[in-house]
């Protein structure tokens, strides 16, 4: 095995609960599971290109374990059913035994590896304790996406019903419910929302603006998730400042039919992926928008990027990170930052799908260091950082908690606390969500902020409030 350092918190794993746990299916499946789980499996295989990987990954395993040391689940357990390979074997063997002709043949003479339901069970819990943040794959000479694995593996689970159910409730509401968005917030109530939000910049930054809905023919379609309208308002307020300051008022819309960015699909259905990637571009076609600017959120920028070229055309919805919109604009010296506001030791959390499943690593560090004089990295950042413990859609799951909190988050709640750090950039809503609930936790001493937070508070607004008359205001209200 390698010898990557790791955070002390994983070098003291054997301190650490190995705990099993279990979630909550919406709809558990009845009968044969096993002739469900290889009918669904066969589908899979041939409806979609998944074959060629399976039989190549079967042929070059190398069985090292390198990518043992990677994980932050098996650095904090020890427990050989997180090792990435672990779980990927399983469905390794299961496409081996029975949908090649090897594995038909060697089981007729000897004993073999058969399907049972206990290894459905057995596999729907390893999956669900892996976040997909594919840090494994970086380290694998023989190039196996374990991350990968893990979605096939629970695509294949969620066509017998085996999926969390709050995975599978939001994807519902966001496909086939009237609001169309993951947390049910009715139309009325985010325009309401966004009312409030209009009244309450005007209050901080001194110029009235009203949000844009529904209008056609605008440059970008903004799509953020959609906790930035009721949970995490500072951040939308600072994307909002972003494109007024820069004078691009008029050039974007927020469409009301689809308003959320979220695709969980991401994390254990292609189908519902595809589906929702779809309803996506219904709507920006609906608004005639050029372009899909996403809002922070790691998982929702990844499925756009990646996807809406394979469902739909690269050239007619070019996406947007709204962290690659403000760094354009400051590059373009269309947005200035005070750098006197922001005087706390500030680090960058990098969520995975952007950065490791991504592109983007420097471009919020370029933004934080134009404007806060006491920024720090952590240990193993960038493409080698480690996972909030709540990615792969299991930050959604609640009853998973203890599990995301000392197990799956162990390693990122100690690399937080070494940098000493008071505030925790991270610019993703599900990573904010699980990094908040890691602070609580662990009783660190930080908070967690999303980039565009900070530059609401450092943006120079023309003809509003200074930066300054805002920071000392805020002081007076705290
Ligand atoms: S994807 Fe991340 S959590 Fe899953 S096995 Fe690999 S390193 Fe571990
Ligand atoms: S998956 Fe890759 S890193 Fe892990 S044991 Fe196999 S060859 Fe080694």
């Amino acid at each position: 095995m390698s010898a990557e350092p790791v955070p002390a918190a994983a070098a003291d794993a054997t301190t650490a609960p190995a705990r099993r746990y279990s979630f909550h299916v919406e709809e558990p499946c009845e009968g044969d599971r096993v002739a469900k789980f290889l009918e669904a499996f066969a589908a899979v295989l041939e409806y979609t290109d998944y074959k060629a990987l399976l039989d190549s990954y079967c042929t070059t395993s190398a069985k090292c374990n390198r990518c043992a040391v990677t994980c932050p689940v098996f650095q904090v357990t020890n427990d050989p059913r997180d090792i990435p390979c672990y779980r990927t074997n399983i469905l390794l063997e299961v496409y081996k035994r029975y949908f090649t002709i090897g594995g038909w043949v060697s089981s007729r003479f000897k004993s073999h590896f058969e399907l049972t339901d206990e290894v459905i069970d057995e596999f729907a819990e390893v999956l669900y304790r892996c976040t997909a943040c594919r840090r494994c794959t970086q380290e694998c000479p023989m190039g196996v996406d374990h991350g990968l694995m893990t979605r096939l593996g629970r695509y294949v689970l969620s066509l017998i019903g085996v999926v969390p159910k709050a995975l599978q409730v939001s994807v519902r509401e966001q496909l086939e419910g009237e609001t169309h968005n993951t947390s049910k917030v009715p139309q009325k109530a985010m325009l309401h929302t966004l009312d409030f939000l209009s009244e309450e910049m005007e209050d901080i930054l001194g110029v009235k603006m009203d949000f844009p809905v529904d209008e056609p023919d605008r440059d970008f379609a903004f799509f953020c998730a959609v906790s930035d309208y009721l949970m995490e308002p500072d951040t939308l307020m600072g994307n909002a400042a972003v494109l007024y300051a820069a004078g691009d008022w008029d050039r974007w819309t927020i469409g009301t039919d689809n308003f959320d960015g979220i695709n969980y699909g991401l994390f254990y259905s292609d189908w519902h992926l595809e589906n929702i990637i779809k309803r996506l571009l219904g709507e920006v076609d609906r608004l005639n928008a050029g372009k899909i600017l996403i809002g922070e959120c790691g998982h929702a920028s990844r499925s756009a990027h990646q996807f809406v070229p394979v469902f739909g055309d690269r050239e007619r919805y070019p996406v947007l990170n709204f962290m690659e919109y403000t760094y354009d604009c400051l590059l373009k010296g269309k947005i200035e930052l005070d750098p006197s506001i922001i005087t706390e030791r500030v680090t960058y959390h990098d969520p995975c799908n952007i950065a490791r499943s991504g592109w983007i690593v420097e471009q919020p560090r370029e933004i934080l260091r134009a404007f806060v004089p006491n920024f720090v990295d952590m240990s193993h950042a960038g493409r080698r950082n480690y996972c909030c413990g709540g990615g792969g859609g299991l930050v959604s799951v609640d009853e998973i908690h203890d599990f995301r909190m000392e197990i799956g988050g162990r390693v990122k709640a100690e690399q937080m606390r070494e940098t000493g750090a008071e505030i925790v950039v991270a610019p993703c809503a599900n990573c904010k969500k699980q990094l908040k609930e890691l602070v609580e936790h662990y009783k660190l001493p930080c908070k967690v902020m999303g980039l565009h937070d900070l530059i609401l508070k450092a943006i120079v607004i023309p003809g509003g409030k200074s930066p300054a008359e805002r920071k000392q205001e805020a002081e007076l209200y705290a």
